[in-house]
């Protein structure tokens, strides 16, 4: 199964794709995380990246594209990918169509994760992520100081620089201009399954696996 994670900055996409791609054997691939890390190396990529990341924008298609479609085309796609952050406009969800169907593959499922603006807001500016393996808490609702997880050796958790308040802002703008079309898109070719991200990380995550497993046995 190929799925796409849709939804507005801190609607929960990163959060639930970690129990995805474990209980489906799904290879997560987050092009947010895809920027993360060629800024952190300072590659030519993430410097030409950051200054768009910084603003709350999106980077332009031409170099997301070109970067996801390298992404996808390392062996562990081949048993199916969740695709998160990525397609965020409809010039990269025709490109992704077509990135799938030349390996012979299909966009099987949208999960659209709804979330009102007031409580993204509120969600992302308590936000904080592992450096290491980029996993989000939070401030109230998920307390870590360090990451928890073994292979990270206590890495301390920080706070994204997009995350703070005026550049939140610009990205909620970002998502209802830009990538809010594509709700239509795929809801008229019968592939989006609306889910509500307001209930614990436990309810939502269930919700999401309950409605693929349905989609999966529907798909030829
Ligand atoms: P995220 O971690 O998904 O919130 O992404 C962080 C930032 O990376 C976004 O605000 C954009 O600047 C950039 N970015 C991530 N994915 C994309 C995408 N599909 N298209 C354009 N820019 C992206």
């Amino acid at each position: 199964m190929n799925v796409i994670l849709l939804g507005a900055p801190g609607s929960g996409k990163g959060t639930q794709a970690e129990k995805i791609q474990a209980e489906l054997g799904l290879t997560h691939v987050a092009s947010g995380d895809l920027f993360r890390f060629n800024l952190k190396n300072r590659t030519e990529l993430g410097l030409l990246a950051e200054t768009y990341m910084n603003r709350g924008e999106l980077v332009p298609d031409d170099i997301t594209v070109a970067m996801v479609r390298q992404r996808m085309q390392e062996p562990d796609i081949q048993n199916g990918v969740l695709l998160d952050g990525f397609p965020r406009t409809l010039a990269q969800a025709e490109a992704l169509e077509k990135m799938l169907a030349d390996m012979g593959h299909q966009v099987d499922a949208v999960i659209y994760l709804e979330v009102p603006d007031d409580e993204i807001i509120t969600r992302l500016s308590g936000r904080l992520i592992c450096r290491e393996c980029q996993t989000p808490f939070h401030k109230v609702y998920n307390p870590f100081k360090t990451c928890p997880f073994d292979k990270c050796n206590g890495e301390y958790l920080y706070q994204r620089d997009d995350d703070k308040p005026e550049t939140v802002k610009a990205r909620l703008e970002t998502f209802h201009k830009q990538t809010s079309p594509l709700v239509d898109y795929y809801e008229n070719q019968d592939r989006l399954i609306r889910i509500s991200g307001l209930g614990t990380i436990d309810q939502v995550g269930e919700a999401i696996i309950r409605s693929l497993q349905q989609a999966g046995h529907r798909s030829p």
